[in-house]
Protein backbone atom coordinates (compact mmCIF):
# COMPACT_ATOMS: atom_id res chain seq x y z
CA UNK A 1 0.00 0.00 0.00
CA UNK A 2 1.31 3.34 -1.19
CA UNK A 3 2.36 5.57 1.97
CA UNK A 4 0.04 8.41 1.76
CA UNK A 5 -2.93 6.23 1.15
CA UNK A 6 -1.31 4.17 4.60
CA UNK A 7 -0.86 7.27 6.66
CA UNK A 8 -4.64 8.37 5.84
CA UNK A 9 -5.95 4.52 6.80
CA UNK A 10 -3.69 4.86 10.11
CA UNK A 11 -4.90 8.21 11.08
CA UNK A 12 -8.87 7.03 10.34
CA UNK A 13 -8.90 4.46 13.47
CA UNK A 14 -7.15 7.23 15.70
CA UNK A 15 -9.61 8.29 18.89
CA UNK A 16 -7.92 11.69 19.61
CA UNK A 17 -7.58 13.19 16.73
CA UNK A 18 -11.54 11.79 15.70
CA UNK A 19 -12.39 14.29 18.87
CA UNK A 20 -10.24 17.04 17.51
CA UNK A 21 -11.81 17.15 14.43
CA UNK A 22 -15.58 17.18 15.59
CA UNK A 23 -15.03 20.39 17.44
CA UNK A 24 -13.21 22.07 13.89
CA UNK A 25 -15.01 20.33 11.04
CA UNK A 26 -15.72 23.92 9.77
CA UNK A 27 -12.78 24.21 9.21
CA UNK A 28 -11.85 21.07 7.45
CA UNK A 29 -13.91 20.99 3.86
CA UNK A 30 -15.88 18.09 5.72
CA UNK A 31 -18.86 18.80 3.65
CA UNK A 32 -16.97 17.76 0.31
CA UNK A 33 -17.93 14.24 1.46
CA UNK A 34 -20.43 14.27 4.91
CA UNK A 35 -23.96 15.16 3.70
CA UNK A 36 -24.44 17.10 6.60
CA UNK A 37 -23.01 17.32 10.47
CA UNK A 38 -26.80 18.63 11.55
CA UNK A 39 -30.44 17.14 10.12
CA UNK A 40 -31.19 20.46 8.54
CA UNK A 41 -28.13 20.21 5.99
CA UNK A 42 -28.89 16.39 5.78
CA UNK A 43 -32.55 17.58 4.58
CA UNK A 44 -31.55 19.82 2.26
CA UNK A 45 -28.75 17.68 0.71
CA UNK A 46 -31.24 14.78 0.31
CA UNK A 47 -33.85 17.12 -0.56
CA UNK A 48 -31.65 18.42 -3.76
CA UNK A 49 -30.75 14.72 -4.14
CA UNK A 50 -34.73 13.54 -4.46
CA UNK A 51 -35.58 16.91 -6.84
CA UNK A 52 -33.02 15.02 -9.43
CA UNK A 53 -34.98 11.33 -9.01
CA UNK A 54 -31.67 10.43 -7.00
CA UNK A 55 -32.93 9.03 -4.07
CA UNK A 56 -30.27 8.55 -1.00
CA UNK A 57 -29.44 5.72 2.09
CA UNK A 58 -28.20 7.86 5.27
CA UNK A 59 -25.56 7.04 7.55
CA UNK A 60 -25.88 8.20 10.80
CA UNK A 61 -22.00 8.22 11.55
CA UNK A 62 -20.65 6.97 14.42
CA UNK A 63 -17.45 4.80 15.46
CA UNK A 64 -15.63 3.74 18.47
CA UNK A 65 -18.26 2.70 20.45
CA UNK A 66 -17.38 0.62 23.34
CA UNK A 67 -20.41 1.46 26.05
CA UNK A 68 -24.02 0.19 26.34
CA UNK A 69 -24.80 3.72 26.39
CA UNK A 70 -23.20 5.10 23.38
CA UNK A 71 -25.05 1.95 21.24
CA UNK A 72 -28.07 2.68 22.60
CA UNK A 73 -27.32 6.44 21.73
CA UNK A 74 -26.82 5.58 18.13
CA UNK A 75 -29.76 3.24 17.75
CA UNK A 76 -31.93 6.29 19.03
CA UNK A 77 -30.39 8.41 16.11
CA UNK A 78 -31.41 6.05 13.78
CA UNK A 79 -35.31 5.96 15.02
CA UNK A 80 -35.56 9.49 14.88
CA UNK A 81 -34.05 9.44 11.57
CA UNK A 82 -36.35 7.28 10.53
CA UNK A 83 -39.21 9.04 11.76
CA UNK A 84 -37.67 12.01 10.11
CA UNK A 85 -37.82 10.25 6.57
CA UNK A 86 -41.46 9.04 7.12
CA UNK A 87 -43.04 12.14 8.74
CA UNK A 88 -41.13 14.62 5.63
CA UNK A 89 -41.45 11.42 2.87
CA UNK A 90 -37.87 11.75 2.11
CA UNK A 91 -36.98 9.06 -0.61
CA UNK A 92 -34.25 7.54 1.74
CA UNK A 93 -33.46 4.18 3.57
CA UNK A 94 -31.01 4.15 6.36
CA UNK A 95 -27.60 2.24 6.01
CA UNK A 96 -25.88 1.42 9.38
CA UNK A 97 -23.16 -0.20 11.00
CA UNK A 98 -23.58 -3.03 13.95
CA UNK A 99 -20.05 -1.66 15.49
CA UNK A 100 -22.57 0.95 16.52
CA UNK A 101 -25.32 -0.59 17.68
CA UNK A 102 -22.86 -2.67 19.90
CA UNK A 103 -21.33 -5.47 18.26
CA UNK A 104 -17.80 -4.86 20.62
CA UNK A 105 -19.62 -4.84 23.81
CA UNK A 106 -22.24 -7.40 23.21
CA UNK A 107 -24.47 -9.59 20.45
CA UNK A 108 -27.33 -9.61 22.46
CA UNK A 109 -27.25 -5.41 22.80
CA UNK A 110 -26.52 -5.26 19.15
CA UNK A 111 -29.64 -7.77 17.98
CA UNK A 112 -31.44 -5.89 20.59
CA UNK A 113 -31.22 -2.87 18.78
CA UNK A 114 -31.16 -3.53 15.17
CA UNK A 115 -34.38 -5.65 16.01
CA UNK A 116 -35.92 -2.03 16.98
CA UNK A 117 -35.00 -0.82 14.11
CA UNK A 118 -35.77 -2.86 11.98
CA UNK A 119 -39.08 -3.22 13.70
CA UNK A 120 -39.44 0.55 13.01
CA UNK A 121 -38.45 0.68 10.11
CA UNK A 122 -41.11 -2.13 9.46
CA UNK A 123 -43.69 0.11 10.09
CA UNK A 124 -42.79 2.63 7.56
CA UNK A 125 -41.87 0.27 4.81
CA UNK A 126 -38.07 1.98 4.77
CA UNK A 127 -35.46 -0.36 3.69
CA UNK A 128 -32.46 -0.92 5.79
CA UNK A 129 -29.24 -1.93 5.08
CA UNK A 130 -26.44 -3.39 7.43
CA UNK A 131 -22.56 -2.18 5.86
CA UNK A 132 -20.31 -4.25 5.87
CA UNK A 133 -16.76 -3.52 8.21
CA UNK A 134 -13.38 -4.52 8.30
CA UNK A 135 -12.45 -8.39 8.22
CA UNK A 136 -12.61 -8.63 11.90
CA UNK A 137 -16.07 -7.95 12.21
CA UNK A 138 -17.18 -9.86 9.20
CA UNK A 139 -18.20 -13.27 10.63
CA UNK A 140 -20.07 -11.76 13.74
CA UNK A 141 -22.01 -9.38 11.55
CA UNK A 142 -22.97 -12.26 9.61
CA UNK A 143 -23.85 -14.18 12.37
CA UNK A 144 -26.31 -11.49 13.36
CA UNK A 145 -27.44 -10.88 9.55
CA UNK A 146 -28.37 -14.60 9.56
CA UNK A 147 -30.27 -14.63 12.64
CA UNK A 148 -31.69 -11.64 11.28
CA UNK A 149 -32.87 -13.44 7.78
CA UNK A 150 -35.96 -15.68 8.64
CA UNK A 151 -37.66 -12.64 10.55
CA UNK A 152 -37.27 -9.49 8.45
CA UNK A 153 -37.03 -9.30 4.43
CA UNK A 154 -36.74 -5.41 4.66
CA UNK A 155 -32.95 -5.54 5.25
CA UNK A 156 -30.03 -6.24 2.80
CA UNK A 157 -25.92 -6.45 3.70
CA UNK A 158 -22.69 -5.65 1.66
CA UNK A 159 -20.30 -7.88 -0.03
CA UNK A 160 -16.57 -6.55 -0.40
CA UNK A 161 -14.77 -7.73 -3.25
CA UNK A 162 -11.33 -7.53 -1.65
CA UNK A 163 -12.18 -10.49 0.29
CA UNK A 164 -11.41 -14.24 -0.39
CA UNK A 165 -14.92 -15.40 1.35
CA UNK A 166 -17.18 -13.19 -0.70
CA UNK A 167 -17.47 -16.10 -3.53
CA UNK A 168 -19.10 -18.00 -0.95
CA UNK A 169 -20.82 -15.28 0.79
CA UNK A 170 -22.64 -14.65 -2.87
CA UNK A 171 -23.76 -18.74 -3.43
CA UNK A 172 -25.15 -18.45 0.18
CA UNK A 173 -27.09 -15.33 0.22
CA UNK A 174 -28.36 -15.88 -3.35
CA UNK A 175 -31.57 -14.69 -1.51
CA UNK A 176 -31.04 -11.11 0.07
CA UNK A 177 -30.95 -8.06 -1.47
CA UNK A 178 -27.03 -6.94 -1.26
CA UNK A 179 -24.88 -3.87 -2.27
CA UNK A 180 -21.73 -4.93 -4.35
CA UNK A 181 -18.33 -3.01 -3.22
CA UNK A 182 -14.74 -3.34 -3.54
CA UNK A 183 -13.91 -2.93 -0.01
CA UNK A 184 -13.06 0.03 2.13
CA UNK A 185 -10.29 -1.60 4.99
CA UNK A 186 -7.11 -2.37 4.73
CA UNK A 187 -6.89 -6.37 5.02
CA UNK A 188 -4.03 -8.75 5.24
CA UNK A 189 -3.10 -10.97 2.10
CA UNK A 190 -4.02 -14.04 3.83
CA UNK A 191 -7.76 -12.92 3.30
CA UNK A 192 -7.70 -10.28 0.72
CA UNK A 193 -6.57 -9.44 -3.03
CA UNK A 194 -4.23 -6.95 -2.66
CA UNK A 195 -3.87 -5.80 -6.49
CA UNK A 196 -6.62 -3.75 -8.26
CA UNK A 197 -7.22 -5.75 -11.10
CA UNK A 198 -7.86 -8.78 -8.96
CA UNK A 199 -10.48 -6.81 -6.72
CA UNK A 200 -11.84 -5.69 -10.09
CA UNK A 201 -12.16 -9.31 -11.43
CA UNK A 202 -14.19 -10.03 -8.39
CA UNK A 203 -16.41 -7.14 -7.84
CA UNK A 204 -17.36 -7.67 -11.82
CA UNK A 205 -17.72 -11.78 -10.81
CA UNK A 206 -19.54 -11.11 -7.85
CA UNK A 207 -22.05 -8.39 -9.29
CA UNK A 208 -23.00 -10.24 -12.52
CA UNK A 209 -23.61 -13.51 -10.07
CA UNK A 210 -26.11 -11.38 -7.81
CA UNK A 211 -27.68 -9.87 -11.09
CA UNK A 212 -28.45 -12.97 -12.34
CA UNK A 213 -29.80 -14.87 -9.10
CA UNK A 214 -32.51 -12.12 -9.35
CA UNK A 215 -32.85 -10.44 -6.34
CA UNK A 216 -31.77 -6.28 -6.04
CA UNK A 217 -28.17 -5.43 -6.72
CA UNK A 218 -26.91 -2.06 -5.97
CA UNK A 219 -23.76 -1.41 -7.88
CA UNK A 220 -21.70 0.90 -5.47
CA UNK A 221 -18.61 1.80 -7.26
CA UNK A 222 -17.04 5.03 -8.58
CA UNK A 223 -15.32 3.27 -11.38
CA UNK A 224 -16.57 3.96 -14.62
CA UNK A 225 -15.06 1.04 -15.76
CA UNK A 226 -16.92 -1.82 -14.31
CA UNK A 227 -20.04 0.61 -14.52
CA UNK A 228 -19.39 0.11 -18.40
CA UNK A 229 -19.22 -3.22 -18.26
CA UNK A 230 -22.35 -3.91 -15.83
CA UNK A 231 -24.29 -1.50 -18.09
CA UNK A 232 -23.50 -3.80 -20.92
CA UNK A 233 -24.31 -7.47 -18.68
CA UNK A 234 -27.60 -5.75 -17.40
CA UNK A 235 -28.39 -5.16 -21.36
CA UNK A 236 -27.34 -8.15 -22.67
CA UNK A 237 -29.22 -10.41 -19.70
CA UNK A 238 -32.63 -8.34 -20.29
CA UNK A 239 -31.90 -7.68 -16.35
CA UNK A 240 -35.41 -4.95 -15.76
CA UNK A 241 -34.39 -1.75 -14.02
CA UNK A 242 -36.31 -2.90 -10.56
CA UNK A 243 -33.69 -5.32 -9.98
CA UNK A 244 -30.50 -3.11 -9.71
CA UNK A 245 -29.24 0.68 -9.11
CA UNK A 246 -25.81 2.74 -9.21
CA UNK A 247 -24.96 3.53 -5.64
CA UNK A 248 -22.53 6.38 -5.20
CA UNK A 249 -20.66 8.37 -2.30
CA UNK A 250 -21.58 11.76 -1.43
CA UNK A 251 -19.83 14.25 -3.08
CA UNK A 252 -18.19 11.35 -5.84
CA UNK A 253 -18.78 11.32 -9.49
CA UNK A 254 -21.94 13.64 -9.61
CA UNK A 255 -21.22 13.85 -13.22
CA UNK A 256 -21.81 10.11 -13.60
CA UNK A 257 -24.37 10.05 -11.53
CA UNK A 258 -26.40 12.58 -13.42
CA UNK A 259 -25.65 10.88 -16.77
CA UNK A 260 -27.26 7.47 -15.40
CA UNK A 261 -30.30 9.13 -14.29
CA UNK A 262 -30.65 10.88 -17.60
CA UNK A 263 -30.21 7.20 -19.42
CA UNK A 264 -33.03 6.18 -17.07
CA UNK A 265 -30.87 4.15 -14.56
CA UNK A 266 -32.14 4.34 -10.45
CA UNK A 267 -29.58 5.88 -8.67
CA UNK A 268 -28.80 6.05 -4.89
CA UNK A 269 -26.86 8.70 -2.78
CA UNK A 270 -24.97 7.01 0.58
CA UNK A 271 -25.19 10.25 2.68
CA UNK A 272 -23.06 10.40 5.36
CA UNK A 273 -24.46 12.10 8.56
CA UNK A 274 -23.22 13.15 11.81
CA UNK A 275 -20.61 14.92 14.44
CA UNK A 276 -19.02 11.42 13.91
CA UNK A 277 -17.61 12.20 10.37
CA UNK A 278 -13.55 12.02 10.67
CA UNK A 279 -12.99 7.88 10.66
CA UNK A 280 -15.00 7.98 7.22
CA UNK A 281 -13.42 10.74 6.13
CA UNK A 282 -10.14 9.70 6.81
CA UNK A 283 -10.93 6.32 4.73
CA UNK A 284 -11.75 8.33 1.71
CA UNK A 285 -8.84 9.59 1.92
CA UNK A 286 -7.02 6.70 2.04
CA UNK A 287 -8.35 4.71 -0.80
CA UNK A 288 -7.65 7.82 -3.04
CA UNK A 289 -5.48 10.43 -1.83
CA UNK A 290 -6.24 12.42 -4.80
CA UNK A 291 -9.97 13.29 -2.92
CA UNK A 292 -7.96 15.66 -0.82
CA UNK A 293 -8.23 17.99 -3.84
CA UNK A 294 -11.82 17.92 -4.10
CA UNK A 295 -11.57 18.63 0.26
CA UNK A 296 -8.92 21.46 -1.37
CA UNK A 297 -11.85 22.55 -3.68
CA UNK A 298 -14.60 23.05 -1.36
CA UNK A 299 -12.35 24.68 1.09
CA UNK A 300 -11.50 27.56 -1.65
CA UNK A 301 -15.17 27.84 -2.85
CA UNK A 302 -15.92 28.44 0.92
CA UNK A 303 -13.30 31.31 1.29
CA UNK A 304 -14.38 32.88 -2.05
CA UNK A 305 -18.10 33.20 -0.57
CA UNK A 306 -16.96 34.78 2.56
P1 LIG B 1 -11.61 2.93 -6.82
O1 LIG B 1 -10.75 1.72 -7.00
O2 LIG B 1 -11.38 3.81 -5.62
O3 LIG B 1 -11.55 3.84 -8.08
C1 LIG B 1 -11.52 3.25 -9.37
C2 LIG B 1 -11.46 4.31 -10.45
O4 LIG B 1 -12.67 5.09 -10.41
C3 LIG B 1 -10.34 5.31 -10.28
O5 LIG B 1 -9.15 4.79 -10.78
C4 LIG B 1 -10.88 6.49 -11.06
O6 LIG B 1 -10.71 6.27 -12.46
C5 LIG B 1 -12.36 6.44 -10.75
N1 LIG B 1 -12.70 7.30 -9.61
C6 LIG B 1 -12.83 6.94 -8.32
N2 LIG B 1 -13.15 8.00 -7.56
C7 LIG B 1 -13.23 9.06 -8.39
C8 LIG B 1 -13.50 10.44 -8.21
N3 LIG B 1 -13.77 10.95 -7.02
N4 LIG B 1 -13.49 11.23 -9.32
C9 LIG B 1 -13.19 10.73 -10.54
N5 LIG B 1 -12.90 9.43 -10.76
C10 LIG B 1 -12.92 8.61 -9.71
N6 LIG B 1 -16.93 -0.28 1.76
C11 LIG B 1 -17.03 -1.21 2.74
O7 LIG B 1 -16.03 -1.84 3.10
N7 LIG B 1 -18.25 -1.45 3.35
C12 LIG B 1 -19.39 -0.82 2.97
O8 LIG B 1 -20.45 -1.09 3.56
C13 LIG B 1 -19.31 0.15 1.92
N8 LIG B 1 -20.40 0.82 1.48
C14 LIG B 1 -20.29 1.63 0.37
C15 LIG B 1 -21.42 2.24 -0.17
C16 LIG B 1 -21.34 2.97 -1.36
C17 LIG B 1 -22.56 3.59 -1.94
C18 LIG B 1 -20.07 3.11 -2.03
C19 LIG B 1 -19.94 3.83 -3.33
C20 LIG B 1 -18.95 2.57 -1.45
C21 LIG B 1 -19.03 1.85 -0.26
N9 LIG B 1 -17.89 1.31 0.32
C22 LIG B 1 -18.02 0.39 1.35
C23 LIG B 1 -16.54 1.77 -0.10
C24 LIG B 1 -15.95 0.88 -1.16
O9 LIG B 1 -15.61 -0.36 -0.59
C25 LIG B 1 -14.69 1.52 -1.78
O10 LIG B 1 -13.76 1.74 -0.75
C26 LIG B 1 -14.95 2.83 -2.49
O11 LIG B 1 -16.14 2.79 -3.20
C27 LIG B 1 -13.79 3.14 -3.45
O12 LIG B 1 -13.73 2.20 -4.48
P2 LIG B 1 -14.34 2.45 -5.94
O13 LIG B 1 -15.23 1.31 -6.24
O14 LIG B 1 -15.06 3.72 -5.98
O15 LIG B 1 -13.12 2.40 -6.90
Amino acid sequence: MPILKSVFYTLSKNKSLNIFAQKHSDKLGVNAFVAGTNIKELDANTTLLNNKNITVTIDNLGEFVHSEKEADEAKNNILFILDYIHENQLKAHISVKLTQLGLDIDDTLCKRNITEILNKAKEYHIFINIDMEDYSHVQSSWNIIDDLKGKFDHFGTVLQACLYRTQEDVTKNADLRLRIVKGAYKENSNLSYQKKKEIDDNYLLLAKRHLLNGQFTSIATHDHKLINELQNFIVEHNIPNSKFEFQFLYGFRTDLQDKLINEGYSVCVYMPYGADWYGYFMRRLAERPKNIMLVLKQNMNKKATL
